[in-house]
């Protein structure tokens, strides 16, 4: 028997960065735990962590490049698998331009240090306007309100909910997420805290989440109706004279430009959305509204935050854009028990782009990039819409847009008439099914991990470095040399600067990888100063996170702005005439004939939201069975006097229909939504033919993105609206179960 060995390092699973204390043989895991002496997590770890020893285990995931043949998926070398898919991409682009590529990026990239810094050279290589990712299906309003109000598309503010007496929360469920855009472990524990200091917790979501069950009060709210609730809190902060000048209000108003103006501009906007008029649409009565916002104003510490349920609905950035002039009218941004910014230890932000608008349009429907990215609600209609500039082949990394993106059917049809599809991925998906070549990197136990990105977004400051718990087995590729590889092979016969460039790059980086960029970020990062010069062995580098393998605490978020703004002038650039143009559409909607849904979608008498599981990520994880088995999680939320209205019983198979299509599953009635609002949980839907998931396959569930619209925008955005679509429901007799 193998002699037992200790490893520590981060969960890389979801935001929230959670230290693992991992039991191993050298070749088996034995026991994932919380690692006690992590300055974050604490000791916290979630159902999930067991799932990185069976990603590692599964006999489903793919470790050999497989080529599609008549035969079915054949072995291939990494040598021809690196050839073939370099010779059909350059051919496709010879024949119909570089932008006949796609890709597509999912969001496991995020959570990878290769990917993150190694990805950018093959988007570079292939030079197509199609890039797409899973950004415009969640957090694009968040990167597009900072890059115009702060400068930098990730120059994100987080709530300091560790120091914060009066937390408000819209559409947002971390109790099931452990934080979103706010990496926080063990969020239960945070929020009872704020409890036990005397603060208040409020949620504003169509279901008792079980985050608004840790609440100090929960309010039903209409779906997609947020932007009214937040215009009416900030009519009313002008109305009763809530606008605090204090120190706090006073530095925000000289670091944001034009204050005086833009602060009239927004009394004017908001003057029509009182608390009275927006009552119905909302749900939620003029009182309640209110005193919400007198309680927001008069608290010590407040901050408002809104996540998923706000950032995919129809106004998406709109309600983001409220949430952070309610933040700034009443003094909370930069402040402490506010909204933060972080100091991460390496920080990307130098490294990517400060973002930029609607330099170019997507082709069919002409809807504007953000930062070298359109929609992905688009990018189907790109694939099928004949003409100059079709998509005609999709490099899909760590993605799976079938169950991802809206429309889901659609977009299913589109990657099978592709003439090309390279799915960079350790499994056989609903969408890399479609793939003619699989290259498979690492699974994430045999990878070093640095979170450069959920660092940039966690409610304290920390750093660790996690070194591979296993080798990398030989004749395999992480995903950084995957990506250099087919970058080395495009480049090949472009201009000397661009080969040279290339070249550069692989002499240094192909045998280092992320690690020397990852040195250089923590070795020019701001805790330089802090711990001695860039030469001194004091100085904060990756061999002196490699010997803290806890990680180690950088403390307590601290006021970073004006330091943190982007913009040349060093201000806050409200931009109030880009972000209130919404407002238009805002009356079309509810007090106009317009439709209660962008879209194709028509009036139906139930609105559909999502939901996530702490179970759950995404549709990563379906492949665990010690994650999928039990109850069926899969299932309709619908109220009990719905259910009677419909006659719907407990378990009853019940068909949910929208413009897009139809999809039928269990019902559960529960008290927990509004009336007229149904819930589907997303990432399911694992019954397509060709799919190499045998768990997943076996509790397949249904995609809540199989009757979601992929015409219904954030139009202001471009973010698909995934939450408030308009639905029917029929209850199925036994004969007509499935
Ligand atoms: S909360 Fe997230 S990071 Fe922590 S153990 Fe669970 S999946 Fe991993």
């Amino acid at each position: 028997m193998k002699a037992e060995q200790t490893h520590y390092q981060s969960c890389v699973l979801c935001e929230a960065m959670c230290g693992l204390v991992i039991q191993h043989d050298g070749t088996k895991i034995l026991s994932i735990k919380g690692d006690k002496n992590d300055p974050f997590s604490q000791g916290y770890i979630c159902p999930k962590a067991m799932a990185l020893k069976d990603i590692y285990e599964d006999d489903d995931r793919i470790k050999h490049p497989l080529l599609k043949t008549d035969r079915g998926w054949q072995e291939i070398s990494w040598q021809q698998a690196f050839d073939k898919t370099a010779l059909a991409i350059k051919q496709i682009q010879a024949e119909y331009g570089q932008d006949a590529i796609a890709t597509y990026l999912g969001n496991p990239n995020v959570h990878n240090t290769g990917s993150m810094l190694f990805v950018p050279w093959l988007l570079k290589a292939l030079h197509s306007k199609n890039s797409y990712s899973a950004t415009s299906v969640d957090q694009l309003p968040h990167q597009m309100l900072s890059y115009f109000l702060f400068g930098h598309q990730l120059q994100i503010p987080v709530p300091d909910i560790d120091r914060c007496d009066f937390f408000l929360m819209l559409g947002a469920n971390p109790a099931a997420s452990n934080g979103s855009l706010m990496s926080a472990p063990n969020i239960k524990k945070r929020l009872a805290a704020i409890k036990d200091r005397g603060g208040k917790i409020i949620v504003i979501d169509p279901r008792k989440t079980e985050t608004a069950s840790l609440a100090s009060s929960h309010h039903f709210i209409q779906p997609g109706s947020d932007a009214l609730l937040l215009l009416a809190m900030i009519q009313t902060l002008y109305a009763e004279n809530l606008i605090p000048i204090n120190a706090a209000t006073k530095k925000l108003a000289a670091i944001t430009l034009n204050w005086e103006q833009e602060r009239d501009n927004i009394k004017t906007y908001v003057e029509t959305y009182t608390p009275e008029r927006v009552a119905d649409k909302t749900g939620i009565s003029a009182d309640e509204i209110k005193h919400l916002t007198r309680d927001f104003a008069s608290a010590q510490h407040a901050v408002c935050y809104g996540r998923m349920g706000v950032s995919t609905q129809q106004f998406g950035l709109l309600c983001q854009y409220l949430i952070m002039l309610l933040n700034i009218l009443t003094g909370r941004l930069d402040q402490q028990g506010g909204m933060m910014f972080t100091r991460p230890a390496a920080n990307i932000l130098k490294a990517v782009p400060k973002g930029h608008f609607d330099r170019y349009r997507s082709r069919v429907r002409q809807r504007p990039e953000f930062s070298g990215e359109l929609p992905v609600a688009v990018m189907a209609e790109e694939m099928l819409v004949e003409g100059s500039g079709k998509i005609k082949a999709l490099i899909n990394i760590a993605g799976n847009p079938v169950l991802s993106t809206p429309n889901g059917q659609q977009m299913d049809k589109a990657l099978e008439q592709l003439d090309f599809m390279l799915a960079i991925d350790f499994y056989i998906n609903e969408s890399n099914r479609h793939a003619n070549i699989i290259l498979p990197p690492v699974s994430p136990l045999e990878r070093d991990h640095y979170d450069l990105v959920f660092n940039l977004l966690a409610v304290r400051n920390t750093a660790k470095f996690s070194k591979a718990l296993f080798k990398k087995p030989q004749n395999t590729q992480h995903d950084w040399q995957i990506f250099l590889q087919l970058a080395k092979r495009l480049f090949k016969g472009r201009t000397w600067r661009e080969s040279a460039s290339i070249k550069l790059l692989m002499m240094f980086f192909l045998k280092s990888g992320p690690k020397l960029l990852l040195d250089i970020l923590l070795r020019t990062g701001p805790y330089s100063h802090f711990l001695g010069s860039f030469f001194s062995s004091k100085h904060l580098s990756l061999a002196r996170l490699k010997a803290q393998p806890h990680g180690i605490d950088l403390g307590e978020l601290s006021p970073c702005l004006p330091q943190a703004l982007w913009h040349e002038d060093k201000t806050i650039h409200l931009n109030t005439a880009f972000f209130m143009a919404d407002l238009q559409r805002v009356d079309d909607i509810f007090w106009g004939s317009a439709n209660a849904n962008s879209g194709k979608t028509k009036q139906k008498p139930f609105l559909l939201i999502g939901r996530r599981h702490i179970r759950s990520n995404n549709s990563w994880l379906h492949n665990s069975l010690r994650l999928v088995k039990g109850r069926n999680r899969c299932t309709l939320h619908i109220h009990p006097d719905d259910a009677l209205h419909n006659g719907i019983t407990s378990g009853q198979t019940v068909k949910v229909t929208s413009v897009s299509g139809a999809i039928e599953l269990p019902a559960q009635i529960t008290n927990t939504i509004k009336r007229g609002v149904l819930s589907i949980p997303h990432g399911w839907g694992h019954h397509r033919e060709g799919i190499f998931l045998s768990t997943a396959s076996r509790h397949a569930g249904v995609s809540i993105n199989d009757i979601s619209d992929e015409t219904a925008l954030d139009v202001l955005s471009g973010n698909a609206v995934l939450n408030g679509i308009a639905v029917s429901i029929t209850a199925l007799k036994n004969h007509e179960e499935t």
